[in-house]
């Protein structure tokens, strides 16, 4: 790992998706710096996670949170999803301590805390971010907000990487539900991995790492459909915003 230069390190799950979107917006995005356009979706999309992660904490009453899922056009009648996350505030209220929202973790390659004192790796090797995690006597969940449609492939890789994240960085090792959240679908779909399934997402971060360090071209997608809502398409391609 001490052989890895910054250009991929520390690795998330949007950085990873990038970098397999196209590898001039990875350059954009993580090797320049730009910051590129806020699309009204993803502007949306932060909005919603804002007004979960209030109410989950009880910063808002259910009346409001309700009003504000249908002022964001989140169909709420017959959605599973509303008591789904009606039930993780009753849990944060009985059992404060079990549940926390917005938890951003850094580990290092050992999957340590980055920066603790006794570890003898010093990289910050990856981040991620927990919308939700429940943790009690029975086990551990993960929740993640999403908005729009279920993207299998992608999702899965998402929801595999943030259980093994939580699994390496448990002791002992515990294995996660990951349960994602889909708002505008009404929806909740739960992964369930093995020790295996970690085995290939480790695997899949390392040969990610690598192929990104390799890089030299960072040319753009053949794929021009991925170029409608990309943030950089104004500097790059030439499109309107
Ligand atoms: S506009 Fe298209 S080619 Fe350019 S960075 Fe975005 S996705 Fe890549």
């Amino acid at each position: 790992m001490d052989t890895l230069p910054n250009k991929s390190l520390p690795w998330s799950y949007s950085k990873l998706s990038c970098w397999n979107a196209c590898h001039k917006q990875y350059f954009y995005r993580y090797i320049a710096g730009i910051r590129g356009d806020t699309s009204p979706a993803a502007q949306r999309g932060i909005e919603l996670h804002s007004l979960c992660e209030e109410f989950v904490n009880g910063k808002c009453e259910e009346s409001v949170f309700l009003r504000n899922l249908v002022k964001a056009r989140v169909a709420i009648m017959g959605s599973t999803i509303v008591p789904f996350i009606i039930a993780i505030r009753q849990t944060a209220e009985e059992d404060p301590g079990s549940v926390m929202t917005e938890l951003k973790v850094k580990v290092n390659s050992q999957y340590l805390p980055y920066g603790d004192p006794t570890s003898t790796c010093h990289w910050h090797y990856g981040t991620v971010i927990y919308d939700v995690l429940i943790e009690d006597s029975d086990g551990a969940e993960i929740i993640d907000y999403k908005t729009g449609k279920i993207y299998d492939e992608p999702h899965y890789i998402q929801a595999a990487l943030y259980a093994n994240t939580y699994y390496r960085m448990s002791h002992p090792n515990v294995m996660p539900l990951v349960t994602f959240v889909y708002l505008d679908l009404g929806v909740t779909k739960s992964y369930e991995f093995t020790y295996e399934d970690m085995q290939d997402a480790q695997a899949y971060i390392h040969d990610s790492l690598k192929e990104i360090n390799a890089e030299q071209e960072f040319n753009e997608t053949e794929d021009k459909t991925k170029c409608r809502w990309c943030s950089y398409r104004t500097m790059c391609r030439g499109m309107p915003r």
